[in-house]
């Protein structure tokens, strides 16, 4: 069955429920010891243990089995405060095993939604005492035994142990989630290429360091030859499988190095890092030859021809752009020719008014 509600909170349905098992079982020595000399009714002791042992997986079903598990686990949350007001009014405010539930119980509010959870988790603490005071009446039990305070260090120990944890956990789920948003919003969706943007950021820097420590580096923009009449005659899937295919032969066909994007549409862009431009103009025929071969036995009619545009890097370029201009007159030229070829630009480069700093 296809859960639809994941984006509702199950996770934090499930992240709460480990700790909540800890907590309230080892809360419950606490409790137990702090309320065994005060002789209190059958039903404390039964409502107690429900407490400590069964409410967090009865909690956990119930979040679970909710058309909102984040509003569940929200009233779950509240309940567990009012439970612990209960307790600590119950044992007659007995000061150690008091503040250790009331600060747990706090950190935990805390933890899971901030001041707004917080001063909920309060209101339903004084309820909780007010509860207990109505049915238990009212006392102070101000010295805690030995026994109360050892009964206490499990807790005091193992809690916030777990809460570590739990954050612990979150905190490397999200850095994950980061890195591949990161990842994606670099990325184009059709070919798992760098995408325009993160393309040109990539130009940009290498750019920089061609210029900083005199590397040589060509740049190429590779165009589809005809690819609307290919769109138009076999339909756009078969279009967005012609992009992949030709994104899959860059990926065979180039260097670790080499740095490939989707410029936009049917073209696309390589940067050859420490390459001349014999070496340069190779490696192109060799994908231009290699994607003019490819042949479907389904549409044995398709071809795929390239154009490609190539400039190196020279210091007289002013900025990335014009280092790409080139390029792209390079190609202009290799359509003007009549398409499927590689041309290397040797014009002179006019200067961009916005010359790059150097
Ligand atoms: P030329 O030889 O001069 O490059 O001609 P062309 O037909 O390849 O160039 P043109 O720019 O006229 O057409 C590019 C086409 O690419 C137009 C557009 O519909 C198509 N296209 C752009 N992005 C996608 C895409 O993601 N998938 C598909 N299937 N087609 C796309
Ligand atoms: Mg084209």
């Amino acid at each position: 069955m296809i859960d639809n509600r994941s984006g509702k909170g199950l996770s934090f349905v499930k992240r709460i429920y480990l700790p909540r098992i800890i907590g309230l079982g080892i809360g419950l020595f606490s409790v137990m010891a702090a309320i065994a000399p005060l002789h209190l009714p059958d039903w404390t002791w039964a409502l107690l243990l429900f407490n400590g042992l069964l409410w967090p997986h009865v909690a956990y079903q119930w979040a679970l089995r909710s058309a909102t598990p984040y509003q569940a686990e929200q009233r779950n949350i509240l309940l567990d405060s009012l439970m612990g007001g209960f307790w600590t009014a119950a044992m007659q405010f007995n000061p150690l095993p008091t503040v250790t539930i009331l600060s747990m119980m706090t950190m935990n509010n805390v933890a899971a939604g901030g001041v707004r959870v917080l001063l909920r988790g309060l209101l339903a603490q004084v309820c909780g005492m007010l509860l207990a005071t109505a049915l238990l009446g009212s006392g102070l039990q101000l010295q805690a035994s030995s026994l109360q305070i050892l009964a206490c260090l499990p807790m005091l120990t193992l809690y916030p142990l777990a809460l570590g944890w739990v954050c612990y956990q979150l905190a490397i789920k999200l850095a994950e989630h980061k890195r591949r948003l990161s990842a994606l919003s670099r990325t184009d969706s059709l070919t798992g290429l760098l995408n325009h943007g993160s393309w040109k950021d990539t130009l940009l820097l290498k750019f920089q360091i061609c210029r900083q420590q005199q590397l040589p580096a060509v740049v190429a923009l590779i165009d589809i030859d005809h690819f609307k009449t290919i769109n138009d005659t076999y339909g756009h899937v078969v279009g967005d499988c012609v992009l992949r295919q030709l994104s899959q032969e860059l990926r065979r066909n180039l260097r670790e190095d080499d740095l490939a994007g989707r410029y936009g549409g049917d073209e696309f862009c390589v940067i050859l890092p420490g390459t001349h431009e014999a070496q340069a103009c190779q490696a192109m025929e060799r994908l231009r030859e290699r994607v003019g071969a490819y042949r479907n036995p389904q549409l044995p009619a398709l071809r795929i021809t390239l154009s490609i545009g190539l400039a190196d890097f020279r210091p007289s370029l002013g900025s990335p752009e014009q280092w790409l201009e080139e390029a792209d007159k390079a190609l202009y030229t290799a359509k003007r020719q009549g398409r499927d070829q590689v041309n290397f630009a040797h014009g002179e480069v006019t200067p961009l008014k916005l010359a790059y700093p150097e």
